[in-house]
C-alpha cells in the first residue's frame, strides 16, 4: 500500500512517516510539561530558506533548555531534506523539535533523568495572517490583562511550546472580531505574538523590541532589507504608547513574512489599509525567499 503524504511528513524514530501516523508518548515531558525547544523553517518553490540559520538557533534553544538530542547541523540538514523530498511538498512549513522524553527511571521527577529525543515534521506551507487579511492589512488587538510570560520565567529567545499566554491573547483577540494579539510585558513594553515580531516605523526609523522576545530569523531578514532599502533601524524598547503613534507597524514571520497592520485596537493605520514600506518590505521577502543566496535546494528524484 502507498502512504499518503499530501498533508505533510514527519521524520520520528529513525523512520519518515506521514504526518498523521507521527506521534510521541503520553508520559513524555514534552506532552506533560511543553517541554520542548523547536524551530520552524520554511520551504519555497522546492527549496529551505536560510537553512543553516534557522539550524543554528534551532540547537542554540536544545542547548539553552539543556537537552541533547546528538544531532549535528549537518545531519539535522540531511533529514529535513529526506522528509521533505519523501513529502513532495513544495512550499511547507517544517518544524524541527527536540523534546525532553520520559524519564529512564520510572517516575524520576529529575530533568537530567529523562531521554530527550529529536523528530520533525512537514506540512504544507502556514500564513499566521492569511496573504489577503495580509495584504488588506491586519487587525491586532493589545491584550490589556494578559501579559507576555516574562522573559526570566521562560526564556523567549529560546523557541518553546509555552503557548498559555498566546492562546488565552487569541481567544481575546478573536472574540472581538481581530485576527490576532500581541502581548506587552509588566512594563508596559511591546514583545511579540503568537508567532511573530513586531516593528513600529516612525519617521523613517524601524523600531523592533530586542529584550523578551525570539529573535526572529524573519526579523533579521527585515532588518537587512530595511538597511538596504536606506531606512534607519533600532533594536530595543517599544512602548504600547510608540506603537499606537507609530507611521506603520507590522510583523514578520516564516509564516508569511512581512504582514502589514491596519489596525490596533481602535487605532487606524495608513487609512485603515497596508502602509506603502510594510508592502514594499513584504515584496521584498517574497522576491529574497526565490533568491539563490538564500536557498537549499531539495532533491525530489530520490523519492518520486
Ligand atoms: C517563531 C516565532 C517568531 C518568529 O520567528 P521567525 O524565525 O521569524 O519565524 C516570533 N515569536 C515567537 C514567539 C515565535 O515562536
Amino acid at each position: 500500500m502507498t502512504e499518503d503524504y499530501s498533508k505533510g511528513a514527519a521524520w520520528i524514530k529513525g523512520e519518515i512517516v506521514p504526518v498523521s501516523k507521527a506521534a510521541i508518548g503520553v508520559t513524555d515531558w514534552g506532552l506533560t510539561h511543553s517541554d520542548i525547544a523547536y524551530d520552524v523553517v520554511p520551504v519555497w518553490q522546492g527549496a529551505f530558506f536560510r537553512l543553516p540559520d534557522y539550524i543554528a538557533r534551532f540547537l542554540e534553544s536544545v542547548e539553552s533548555c539543556r537537552m541533547s538530542i546528538e544531532q549535528s547541523p549537518d545531519q539535522i540538514q540531511l533529514k529535513l531534506h529526506d522528509m521533505v523530498a519523501k513529502s513532495g511538498l513544495r512550499d511547507a512549513y517544517v518544524a524541527m523539535v527536540a523534546s525532553r522524553g520520559t524519564p529512564i527511571i520510572p517516575g524520576s521527577r529529575d530533568p537530567r533523568d529523562c531521554a530527550n529525543h529529536f523528530y520533525a515534521w512537514c506540512v504544507p506551507y502556514i500564513h499566521v495572517i492569511k496573504p489577503k487579511i495580509a495584504e488588506a492589512g491586519a487587525r491586532i488587538w493589545i491584550s490589556s490583562k494578559i501579559r507576555r510570560i516574562p522573559h526570566d520565567s521562560v526564556n523567549p529567545r529560546a523557541k518553546n511550546y509555552h503557548w498559555g499566554d498566546f492562546t488565552q491573547g487569541l481567544f481575546e483577540a478573536r472574540d472581538r472580531n481581530f485576527d490576532t494579539v500581541i502581548l506587552e510585558d509588566h512594563h508596559g513594553n511591546v514583545t511579540e505574538g503568537p508567532g511573530f515580531n513586531v516593528f513600529a516605523l516612525k519617521n523613517g526609523t524601524i523600531v523592533t523590541p530586542l529584550e523578551g522576545v525570539l529573535h526572529g530569523v524573519t526579523r533579521r531578514t527585515v532588518l537587512e532589507m530595511a538597511r538596504e532599502q536606506g531606512l534607519e533601524t533600532l533594536e530595543g524598547k517599544l512602548s504600547v504608547e510608540e506603537l499606537f503613534e507609530a507611521d506603520e507597524v507590522f510583523l514578520s514571520s516564516s509564516g508569511g513574512g512581512v504582514i502589514p497592520v491596519s489596525r490596533i485596537c481602535d487605532r487606524h493605520f495608513s487609512n485603515d489599509a497596508a502602509g506603502p514600506v510594510a508592502m514594499k518590505l513584504r515584496k521584498t521577502y517574497f522576491k529574497l525567499l526565490e533568491d539563490p543566496c538564500y536557498r537549499n535546494e531539495i532533491d525530489y528524484g530520490t523519492f518520486n
